[in-house]
Formats: C-alpha cells, structure tokens, sequence
C-alpha cells in the first residue's frame, strides 16, 4: 500500500517540469510501483478526477465548506498571500507560515479515497456535518503537501499539467501498447482509471476487457462549431449530411433483447425516467441487440418542442414518474446507430451507420436529414430548421467512422450566437483561483414598462483574469448593499453578453433566463437606458419556441 505523501510530491515534481517526455517518465514509474487496486484511482487523482465520468457521484465542496473546514482544524480563518495561482497553494502557504504539524497515522491513497467515496455519498439531513468531518478527518492527518492535494482534489482545482491525453501518452510509452489502442479504450470505458489498470496489469489483452459491450455506455461524439453554412461545406467537403439539431437531452439506447437501458450525455442511466421511450425502443427496434444514439425532446399538444428546462423536469427523475409523464410528453428521434447484432459499426463510415438505422428503426423517427452539395441547399435546410422551432442544424462528414468522446471537425453545430447588451446588477466573490475577486456577473435587463432592472442571468464566463482584477474595484465602488458572498451594486456597467438561447425562468423575477451566457465585451458607449428589454427577450423566446 502505498502513501498519498507519494502521489502528492509526484504532483508536485510533475508542475515543476514542462518536458512530456519527463512528465511521461514519472507517471510511468510510479504507477507501476503502487499496488493494483491504487491505480485507478491514482490514475484519476492525477487528472484531476475523483470518479470516472459514467459515476454520478460527486464530491462538492464549495468554497465555503472549504473554508469551514479548515478553520476547524486550524483554528483560524485562511488568509491568503498575493502569489497563491490556487486554492490548494493558498492552503499550503497558510499552513507553512503556521507551521503546520499533522497528527494520527500517515494518510494512505485508499484512505484518502474511500473518504471522498464517503464524503460523496454523504446526502440528506446531516449531511453537511457529516461531509466536514471527514474532510478535516483528512486534513488532520495530512502534511502541507498532502493538504495542498486534498484542496485541489475536492474543490476540482488539478492543475500540474497533467491532462488526460497525457496521462494515456504516458501509460502508452511505459506499456509499449500501441497509443491508438489506449485512446480507444478509454474513448470505450470512460475512464483513466480502468484502462490504467488494465494496461498495467494486464497488458493489451487487459484493454480488451473494454471493448464496446451492451449496457455499458461510451463517452458520445462532439461537434465543434461552424459559423455559417459555407463555413462548414468549406471545412468538410460535399457532399455532407445535415441534420437538424434538436434542442433536447441526448440519449445512448443499448438494447439487449428485452432489456432496454437509456444513459444520458454523461453516461447515467436514465432509464426509470423515461419508461415510455424505453418501452418504444423496445418494441420498435428491429435487433437483438443495438447501440442507438438520438435525441428526446418534450413536445406540446401540437407536436412543437417545449423548452429544454421543462424537459430536464423529466429526465434523470425517478419519483412521481408517472404523473410528470402525463404532464410532459417527451418524443424520440434518432441519429446514429453504434452497434448491432454483435458488429461494432464505430469505424463504419457516418453514411453506413445512418443506413443500418434506417433498417432497424422500426417506426420511431429518425432526426430529418439531407445531404447538402451546395451553400444554397444548406441554407434552405438550416431556416426549415429554424422555422420550425429547432436550434440549428448538424453537419456530419459522411465518410468519417464515430469517434467517441472526440470534439472534432467530422460534426459541426451550425446554430445562431445572438449576443445583447445587459448591465450588472450584483456579484458574487469567487472562490479558489478567483478567490478576492468579484467573479459571477449578475446580468439584468430593463423592464420597459416600469423601469426595473431585471436579472435574466449570472456568468463568471467570458472575463479574463485581469478584467475580473480591475472589474472588482469598479463594482465595489458601486456598490449599494452586500448578502453572503454577493455583493449588489447601481446599474452602471453595460456588458455586451453571447448566448445560446433564453429560456423560461421559474426563478427570476423577469421569467426569462439565458443559457450558456459570456461576457463578450464592456460596453462604456452604453448607458443603462440602452440596455436590451426584459420583452425582447421574452419575445426572442418565443419566436425560438423554445
Ligand atoms: P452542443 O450541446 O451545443 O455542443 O451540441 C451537441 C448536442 O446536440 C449533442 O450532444 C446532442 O445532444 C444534440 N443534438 C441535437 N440534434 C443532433 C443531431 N442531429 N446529431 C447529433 N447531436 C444532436
């Protein structure tokens, strides 16, 4: 067994270099030096990850809890030094200057891990309490370097530079398994983890473990953006397909005979909020076995999609099932077809994976698609799209075989960024590597009839660390009141603020809210009278029918 004194100092030797072939040679040695079951989660400590992405836990530790935590322990409040780039080094300077001693036994890797296992686990009443135990449990035990991980691992602040690209560079050179293999396999597992370990302890036979298997999902394949329509037929050649994006929560169907299983983007499964899409599948499908991918929407009386916020009222749900199913009626469409009948279409070219779903879809209806050879051709596709209600649309290379998990150019999103001018109303301070700035904007816009300001939005995007330094004076000379952690201020500064698109807010007293808000740029020219409508934005919403 080995210490988490060790994975510790090998952070700390990995930041000290920039050389890949170093950093290679470091990851390798150690892990092959701890013992098999310390892999995978050394593996993902290194990353910066707790838990493999198809896990759902989580180990949330805010700030504050942070903060809490360690006044604890130490028995004072944190103070942090002007040179600290993040929490974790602002808890190591602390800890140093007071002369740090840790107590009890030296901290193991499992140790440390099962505590974030519990600590993730930990919900419900008492909770809160229960999490703060055995997060200063730890930091009790652990020295200043040791102190300086755990921060960085619970408040999902890992930076030595060690990405996971790297991390599979290096298992590949210290196993001399081919460096496409072990990219494939974790684009297959999900997870460092697992294929650290198999590759370690069992070479490349151990990566065949990983292979696609039904009821396990695969990380899905990504777009990257194209800003107009010419622009994708320039980066991939016609003829090329085009899709229309739907404004919905992507779903992987795996289907073994009867048994049916939906995951979510993120790999969850999803199947007990969606029992009618996984009884249609289950009808429908014209395999034994399949791996789907498409798209679920929430649809109204009229067929037309309903916002994506009323969709997430249902996806991921497991109480009153019943109930919310009546209420939001969700439909499925399909677009990509992964694996059937015990053939792996992964490195089938998009055209043949998008005939073999053709064949097996039964009556379930698959996204509406052309193939496009002309700039016009596209154009007409993507406003059919729009006019019905749909995001944009996808443009897919029909050559190119699927690529789990890879953000590419073989799919681009082609969908409209509509940026509007707002004014910040309040601010919240940051915590870690923005810790003593005002980092999370509140955005208003104005209600025309009486003259409010109203929030529709709050983002900490878009900002460049030196714009977050000279924005946090600005802000508190502005400022009118102040609550925990938020600071509200006159509407004086206007931001010009991108979007994906508004949606209903429950929440905000205005009813709308963006999503995916970045500040793009300050606008000084603006005066707050100039600032964009609260029913603008109401009517954007509705014309998106979104
Ligand atoms: P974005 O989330 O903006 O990066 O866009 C990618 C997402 O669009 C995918 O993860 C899917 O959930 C969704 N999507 C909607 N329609 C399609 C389609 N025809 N092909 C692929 N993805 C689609």
């Amino acid at each position: 067994m080995s210490l988490f004194l060790d994975l510790a100092t090998l952070g700390e030797q990995l930041a000290a270099t920039k050389k890949k072939l170093e950093h290679s040679a470091l990851i390798g040695a150690y892990l092959k030096q701890i013992a098999p079951e310390e892999i995978a989660p050394a593996s993902r400590l290194l990353i910066g990850r707790i838990f493999p992405e198809s896990d759902p836990r989580i180990v949330n530790i805010s700030g504050a809890a942070l903060n809490r935590v360690l006044v604890q322990v130490v028995g004072a409040e944190i103070e942090w030094s002007g040179s600290a780039v993040d929490f974790g080094d602002a808890v190591a300077q602390w800890l140093t200057a007071r002369k740090w001693k840790p107590q009890g036994e030296p901290l193991q890797i499992l140790d440390v891990y099962h505590a974030y296992e519990e600590i993730a686990q930990a919900t419900g009443s008492g909770s809160r309490t229960r999490k703060d135990e055995l997060l200063a449990a730890l930091f009790q035990r652990a020295s200043v370097v040791e102190a300086k991980y755990i921060t960085k691992q619970v408040s999902g602040e890992m930076r030595v530079g060690v990405s996971e690209g790297s991390l599979l560079d290096a298992l590949a050179r210290n196993t001399g398994i081919p460096a496409t293999s072990i990219r494939r396999a974790n684009q297959l597992a999900g997870d460092v983890g697992a294929v650290a370990f198999a590759a370690i302890t069992h070479g490349e036979k151990g990566l065949q473990k990983l292979a696609l298997q039904i009821g396990r999902p695969l990380k899905p394949m990504l777009a990257q953006s194209a800003e107009t329509v010419a622009d994708a037929l320039e980066q991939i050649s016609p003829p090329i397909a085009f899709e229309y994006k739907l404004d919905g929560a992507r779903l992987q169907i795996h289907k073994r005979d009867d048994d049916v299983k939906l995951f979510s983007r993120h790999l969850s499964d999803i199947t007990a909020s969606l029992p009618e899409v996984a009884e249609q599948a289950r009808r429908e499908i014209r395999a034994h076995d399949a791996i789907l991918e498409g798209e679920v929407i929430a649809i109204d009386a009229n067929g037309r999609t309903r916002p994506f916020q009323i969709l997430m009222r249902r996806v991921g749900r497991e109480r009153d099932v019943e109930t919310v199913q009546q209420e939001i009626p969700v439909k499925l469409f399909l677009f990509d077809c992964l694996y059937r009948d015990g053939e792996s279409l992964l490195d089938a070219p998009n055209t043949t994976r998008w005939n073999e779903l053709e064949k097996i879809a039964g009556n379930i209806p698959r996204v509406p698609r052309r193939v496009i050879e002309t700039v016009d051709d596209g154009e007409k596709f993507l406003r059919d799209a729009r006019a019905q209600g749909h995001e944009g649309v996808m443009a897919k290379n029909l050559q190119s075989p699927y690529t789990p998990g890879e953000r590419g150019k073989q799919w681009l999103k082609l969908k409209p960024v509509h940026t509007l001018d707002l004014i910040i109303v309040a601010s919240e301070w940051g915590y870690g590597r923005r810790h003593g700035w005002l980092s999370n904007q509140h955005l208003a816009a104005r209600d025309e009839t009486t003259g409010e300001f109203l929030e529709v939005g709050k983002t900490f995007k878009g900002l460049t660390d030196q714009e977050m330094k000279t924005l946090t004076p600005r802000l508190l000379e502005l400022k009118t009141h102040q609550t925990r952690g938020t600071v509200y201020v006159q509407p004086k500064i206007v931001v010009e603020v991108a979007f994906n698109n508004v949606q209903q807010s429950p929440t905000y007293k205005s009813g709308v809210a963006l999503r995916h808000a970045r500040i793009v740029a300050f606008r000084p020219d603006k005066a707050p009278a100039d600032i964009e409508t609260v029913q603008t934005l109401r009517a954007l919403m509705e014309r998106e029918g979104a």
